[in-house]
């Protein structure tokens, strides 16, 4: 049945990133919230807050899926502020945009289907970009920060949240056991998909730590570039301007 599909997408597609999302979009929101026992509502807060987004805001939520970074975005910025989401998955667009109404951020945000690393944006045009939990399913990350360095204006702000490298000994080891025996267990109970969350768990094991990546930052032309870890390294939000 359907299981097998899921199985064949990651391995036997060309663009494997596109069929897990496109598999698991549906089940996407319950899968973070069981995944992460509900922290990544946290870490999104946080990402927001540190934005400090004002009224006249215009963010570009990258590979922003079904809107949770936007949504936030728009409730810290009272009013008046745009937010484009863009994502290379029309599911996930779907499913985020279906969210919008029903929770009522639909006005100020507009979804948009694009790839992080060729962007559909003029240049310097936005005030704010943020990625999370997307730049690690980036083929070429320097690409992908080479065109956020471009659609944003001097003076604009790049933020991104992903998994990072856990600083705490104890915690790494419970963190290992967690994503290794418990995670691919729960994607294949709750979205019957072994395959996709065996993925995102190798997907975080080879994603650049902290100082490496902030190096990569630098590299596509960011000043100012900084990192905080979030509950000990298991994600880290970089920032960087570009002037
Ligand atoms: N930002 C959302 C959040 O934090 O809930 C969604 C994160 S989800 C783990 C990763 C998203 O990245 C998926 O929606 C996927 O479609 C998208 N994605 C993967 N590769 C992409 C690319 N090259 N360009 C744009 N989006 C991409």
């Amino acid at each position: 049945g359907g299981r097998g599909k899921e199985l064949m997408s990651p391995q036997c597609s060309v663009s494997g990133v596109y069929h897990v999302f496109e598999s698991v979009a549906k089940k996407y929101d319950v899968m973070n919230d069981s995944m992460s026992l509900g922290i990544h509502r946290l870490w999104k807060d946080w990402l927001v807050r540190h934005m400090n987004p004002t009224p006249g805001t215009q963010l570009l939520d990258v590979a922003g899926g079904t809107g949770d970074v936007a949504f936030r975005e728009q409730e810290g910025s009272l009013v008046g502020s745009k937010a484009v989401i863009c994502d290379i998955n029309k599911e996930m667009l779907k499913v985020g945009k279906e969210k919008s109404l029903r929770l009522g951020y639909s006005e100020g945000l507009s979804w948009v289907a694009g790839d992080a690393e060729e962007l559909p944006f003029a240049d310097e045009k936005f005030d704010v970009y943020t990625i999370a939990f997307g730049i690690r399913n980036v083929t070429h990350i320097e690409t992908a920060l080479e065109e956020a360095y471009r659609v944003l204006k001097p003076g604009g702000r790049f933020l991104c949240l992903e998994f990072s490298k856990v600083n705490n000994p104890l915690l790494a080891r419970l963190y290992d056991l967690y994503s290794f025996q418990v995670i691919p267990v729960l994607g294949e109970i709750i979205a019957g998909d072994w395959k996709s969350y065996q993925y995102l768990v190798e997907s975080i094991r080879r994603f650049p730590p902290q100082e490496e990546f902030k190096e990569m930052i630098e590299d596509a032309g960011f000043f100012k570039v900084t990192y905080h870890n979030l509950t000990s390294g298991v994600v880290a939000v970089h920032s960087g301007f570009k002037l």
